[in-house]
């Protein structure tokens, strides 16, 4: 019986070009795929760059060029490695392209508009905010000193000589990575997702135990839901609210009926990987993809382009295709 599948890889961070990591993971998806089209099963193989956040926004910044030319430089480089190395996905796409925005904000509009009761709520929260720069600073943007240990120059979320995490409020003596100064604490209102409602845990507890996972993985993310001292002393409460909103400025998508809020990089960041398949369903372009053993073997040979390029250029400019264009979510330092 064929089976129809959807197969994508982390989607990589677009600060930076492609590194041997990146490449590992595709070699083996892409080995996973060609098997299972060899076996006769339809598989849409897509993934896109993860283009959204304030290290984007901030490196684009220092090199002088806008969000979006700056992502559009990093994809330019993208399409010769994923060729060099024949992994041949169906689609790249980008998590700014407008089919993720229309997405991002319809789950967040049924979230908050649910006829049993709204998911988000706002909060006021304190953060610091670097008056030169005029923007809320990310923890990793406030450095000081760690309050355990002392050692200067530490980070707003935890220390790296001693190992100690603890808020940016914590800090002695904090400053801003980016311009030097004194951060000061200002009042914003944020939106959270309420993932600690009952009906998100319980739908969560269902879905990851009941038999779909490996059992590794589903006995691993039992620890989600669990009340318990962690051996650092520190203790888990089981699900937290979410804040999933930051101020502008901000490179991301702008939430509904908010003015100057945008969803944090790792609300649509996941989002992406529906969009990029979205994007490949949705294309006129698309044609009927045959299997094994007349779909193309590498993206260089001349049957591939007969059949499918290796990566379809949606005319959008995140498209890798058209010219050259990566952040695994282990590794991410995105915010
Ligand atoms: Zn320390």
């Amino acid at each position: 019986m064929p089976r129809q599948l959807f197969v994508t890889t982390a989607l990589p961070y677009a600060n930076g070009k492609f590194h041997i990591g990146h490449i590992m993971e595709y070699i083996q998806a892409d080995i996973w795929v060609r098997h299972q089209r060899m076996q006769g099963h339809a598989v849409d193989f897509v993934c896109a760059d993860d283009a959204h956040g304030a290290p984007i926004m901030i490196a684009a910044e220092k090199a002088g060029k806008t969000p979006q030319q700056f992502v559009a430089d990093i994809a330019a480089g993208r399409k010769p490695y994923l060729d060099g190395f024949h992994i041949a996905f169906d689609n790249w796409h980008s998590t700014d392209a407008p089919e993720n925005h229309a997405l991002a904000q319809q789950i967040y509009r049924d979230l908050r508009d649910r006829a049993d009761g709204s998911l988000i709520e706002t909060r006021t929260i304190e953060q610091f905010f670097d008056p030169e720069k005029n923007m809320f600073l990310p923890d990793r943007f406030i450095k000081g000193e760690c309050p355990r240990c002392h050692s200067k120059d530490q980070y707003g979320d935890n220390c790296e000589v001693c190992g100690a995490v603890y808020a940016p409020t914590d800090l002695i003596e904090p400053y801003s990575a980016l311009s030097g100064a004194k951060p000061v604490l200002k009042s914003s209102e944020h939106f959270f997702f309420k993932l600690s409602d009952p009906r998100c845990v319980e739908f969560l507890q269902r879905w990851t135990q009941d038999g779909r996972l490996q059992p590794e993985v589903a006995n691993k993310v039992k620890e989600w839901f669990s009340v318990r001292k962690n051996p650092d002393g520190s203790t888990s409460e089981g699900l937290g609210d979410w804040d999933i909103s930051r101020d502008a400025p901000y490179f991301g998508i702008e939430i509904p009926d908010a003015p100057g809020k945008y969803f944090y990089v790792w609300l649509d960041a996941p989002i992406g990987y529906l969009a990029s398949l979205k994007n490949l369903l949705e294309s006129a372009a698309r044609i009927t993809r045959p299997t094994w053993p007349t779909r193309r073997w590498s993206s260089t040979t001349s049957s591939a382009r007969t059949s499918s390029p290796s990566i379809r250029c949606s005319g959008r400019r995140p498209c890798i295709s058209a010219a050259a264009r990566p952040r695994t979510t282990s590794s991410c330092t995105a915010f």
